[in-house]
């Protein structure tokens, strides 16, 4: 099959062919579980489910359902809530396997992003003099760049020459595989860690997972990865792949929320391994023995192991309503139906470039498929601010990245192939002006 369908001549750049798409679209009728944003009276086109996902309609019964728990109950409710809160947050290990592919023991909810990155490399970054470089993106998310660079500090290192950034090759948008394994031979046996996020949040670019860890276990280095833009949206085996452990925030494709708590996965080869060293809270404690208040922390033998706190039950409602949606329409519908709005998508864009006399935009995102997920990130050649400020009076909600970058994510959840005509039906109409 062409791997580059987006040039493929079957689609048609017409409403009729868009809805027709919608139509035979398994998933077409998951659109109506979510608040779709209305901006003057009208339903926004919602491209920017890779920063925060929409809200399903089952979220507030949920919190609600806790918060008169809550009411009725009071402490009690940590036995007796329709949910009890004590266990709560073991519900979400089975509902997440498949979205990250990972064995139960190895999934735990807790805390944010940026404070899971912290607690993970707590105990998978323990540089010693021979061995204390990390690898990680060039263009990494701020929030990642501060985490590695205090980590590296905390531990006496100087970012200078422990940090080992790659980026694209001038006058290129992504990083090739071979950049990424040429650094990890470079540095090989001063190399402590390998940590990027397994879609880099500006290109789109989707990594070569599997083979990263591969490398960087070949030359004795752990690797995390950081999975803010990958979970829910492209095909993941954390487990298969011998990923050393990886974390998430639920709040982008996974539908939970502002702030909504983060996902942790830890290979149960560490897992299991109570002597792996890490931060302490009575919640990563035996539950057994938690409520005996032994002075002697003895750590649960699962992911769960690395728990600090009691759970945030209100913040982990949403989650389980989203990720009940997610369990519905399961993994492998929705990532087929990405790819065809994807490639729809690709079609459409070249569409506008071929009806003008010079190209327009240029798609940074690489189009091969296992290159990609939802996210397309447009470097605009020309007019990209006029068509961006167009874009939004039209009721399109994009995501504008200096100096000339529109990204959008058609979510399969709840974007349509009509949302992605419409989308390119505005950037023609603005050209013509
Ligand atoms: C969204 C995002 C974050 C945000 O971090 P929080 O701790 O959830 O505020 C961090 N890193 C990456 C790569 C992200 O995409």
């Amino acid at each position: 099959m062409n791997e580059h369908i987006g040039l493929s001549l079957e689609y048609k750049n017409t409403l009729d062919y868009a809805k027709y798409l919608d139509e035979n679209d398994p998933l077409h009728l998951y659109r109506e579980q979510f608040y779709i944003p209305l901006i003057h009276g009208k339903e926004s086109i919602y491209f920017t489910g890779n920063s925060l996902g929409l809200q399903p309609k089952t979220t507030q019964d949920h919190i609600l359902n806790e918060l008169e728990d809550w009411a009725t109950f009071g402490v009690e409710g940590h036995h007796h809530a329709r949910k009890p809160w004590l266990n709560y947050h073991e519900q979400f290990p089975e509902l997440l396997k498949d979205i990250v592919g990972a064995k139960e023991n190895e999934l735990v909810v807790m805390n944010q992003l940026t404070v899971n990155l912290h607690m993970l490399m707590t105990s998978f970054y323990r540089p010693t003099k021979q061995r204390h470089k990390i690898i990680c993106e060039g263009k990494a998310f701020p929030s990642d760049q501060y985490a590695l660079a205090s980590q590296v500090k905390l531990h006496g290192c100087d970012p200078t020459t422990s940090l080992i950034e790659i980026s694209p090759l001038p006058g290129e948008h992504t990083i090739s595989d071979k950049a990424i394994q040429d650094a990890i031979s470079t540095h090989g046996d001063e190399l402590a860690l390998v940590l990027i996020g397994a879609v880099n949040y500006y290109s789109g670019q989707v990594f070569d997972m599997k083979a990263i860890v591969e490398g960087a276990h070949n030359v004795g280095a752990h690797c995390g990865f950081d999975l803010a833009h990958a979970a829910g949206n492209i095909e993941l085996k954390l487990h298969d792949w011998e990923v050393d452990f990886a974390c998430w925030c639920s709040y982008k494709y996974l539908n939970s929320g502002p702030g909504a708590v983060s996902g942790v996965f830890i290979h149960e080869k560490y897992a299991t391994d109570t002597s792996v060293p890490r931060f302490a809270g009575w919640w990563g404690h035996n539950k057994e023995t938690r409520f005996k208040m032994d002075k002697t922390f003895d750590p649960i033998a699962t992911a769960e192991g690395w728990q600090l706190s009691n759970a945030p039950i209100l913040s982990m409602a949403a989650h389980y309503a989203a990720l009940e949606i997610f369990a519905a329409a399961g993994m492998p519908a929705l990532l087929q139906k990405s790819k065809k709005l994807t490639d729809y998508l690709f079609f459409i864009l070249n569409e506008i470039n071929k009806n003008s006399v010079e190209q327009i935009i240029e798609i940074i995102t690489p189009q091969e498929n296992r290159k990609h997920g939802c996210q397309v990130s447009m470097l605009m050649l020309r007019n990209g601010k006029e068509i961006f400020e167009e874009l939004k009076k039209r009721a399109v909600i994009a995501d504008w990245r200096e100096p000339n970058v529109i990204r959008i994510a058609p979510v399969p959840l709840y974007n349509s192939f009509e949302d992605v005509f419409r989308f390119g039906e505005i950037i023609s109409a603005t050209l013509k002006n």
